[in-house]
């Protein structure tokens, strides 16, 4: 499985979707297609970005039926100039990060960043005042013009200033599309002036056949250890995050062993880590865990000392984009999860007494 794999962008020639379940939302787009400003939110992973050139495609096509069903044709000139990224009146706003990470980087981005030792992963006010200079020259084909901002949470607060204006009243026929996993992070400015769509997430045999089709071998553990999203589980295969692995993790972690997560970014070991931290105590309670297959959970666990160990998680997801080393906190976390095994447990739930690497079953 290569490491970036290429997405397509917009209706192919064929017609066919990037993501095939995004034809439901796609559908109810079409009663929206004159906000003149959309937040696209909901789950992470269900296809933000991928249906936001959707709907861009869409706006500009062409050809005149498709523009009536608000479906892009994938066939004209303009549909082509989407699915290359070279539309003159489709503008992606993305954090210059992001735009590394999707293999995007174009000559102009380089240049803004040849100074930055790290690309950023804000979407800065320079990049917002360029994004209103550009939407208020003329339309390049004619069909109006489309903004696009993914993530808007990325947007920093002078930035998300500097665009509330165009927000307000977009010049001539400019469209924004703005996609958020989490909108109560925006300004309230930035929310109140945009009408809402929510992209879920796909149903599971929906996800794992797409899964199957993008080349993953059983993608089932995977797919549930990413929280039933696709895209997600996609990106985890590619990093090395396997069945076996999943099936190995929880019980390593109890032992202390931090090798299989040593080297991984901390956002992804802190993810791994709340999950497991989750399914444990669901044990505990006596349901059925969520994320991890309930045999490869450990038992005999310190509940109160669990859940002294979960909020040292989401403290540290708070800053886990300023670690002041993650190595060193991933160490010091896998640490103290092999504590809570190693502790007397409580009385009480499913927390059973002895050893620290008990089965459930
Ligand atoms: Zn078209």
């Amino acid at each position: 499985m290569s490491k970036n794999p290429a997405r397509q962008i917009g209706v192919a020639n064929d017609g066919s979707l990037p993501l095939p379940w995004l034809t439901t939302a796609l559908a109810q787009a079409a009663s929206l297609a004159k906000a003149h400003a959309l937040l696209i939110h909901g789950p992470v992973g269900g296809g933000h970005l991928e249906f936001g050139l959707l709907l861009a495609q869409a706006a500009l096509c062409e050809d005149p039926t498709a523009a009536r069903s608000q479906q892009p044709c994938g066939r004209c000139a303009s549909c082509h100039l989407v699915g290359t990224r070279v539309h003159p009146d489709l503008l992606l706003v993305l954090p210059d990060a992001l735009r590394v990470q999707l293999g995007w980087v174009m000559d102009e981005d380089s240049k803004l960043n040849k100074a930055d030792a790290k690309p950023s992963r804000e979407i800065r006010v320079e990049q917002v005042r360029q994004a209103i200079a550009w939407a208020q020259q003329t339309s390049g084909r004619g069909r109006g013009k489309v903004m696009l901002i993914h993530p808007a949470d990325a947007l920093n607060g002078t930035a998300a200033n500097a665009l509330l204006k165009t927000l307000e009243e977009p010049p001539g026929a400019l469209r924004l599309l703005l996609t958020s996993a989490d909108p109560e992070r925006l300004l309230p400015t930035v929310r109140s002036r945009c009408q809402r769509l929510r992209l879920e997430l796909p149903a599971t045999d929906v996800a794992l056949d797409w899964l199957l089709t993008q080349g993953m071998v059983d993608p089932g553990p995977v797919l549930r250890a990413a929280g039933g999203s696709p895209l997600e589980a996609l990106t985890w295969a590619t990093e090395g995050l396997s069945p076996v692995l999943l099936a190995e993790l929880p019980r390593r972690i109890a032992a202390g062993d931090v090798s299989s997560l040593a080297g991984r970014a901390l956002p992804r070991v802190i993810d791994l880590l709340l999950k497991l931290a989750h399914d444990v105590q669901v044990l505990a309670a006596g349901g059925s865990p969520r994320f991890f297959a309930v045999e490869s959970l450990p038992t005999g666990t310190d509940l109160s000392a669990l859940r002294a160990w979960q909020r040292e998680l989401m403290r540290a997801a708070r800053h886990d984009e300023h670690p002041w080393n993650a190595g060193l906190l991933i160490e010091s976390l896998v640490s103290q999860a092999a504590g809570l095994w190693r502790r007397q447990p409580q009385t009480g739930g499913r927390a059973t007494s002895g050893a620290s690497l008990n089965s459930a079953r």
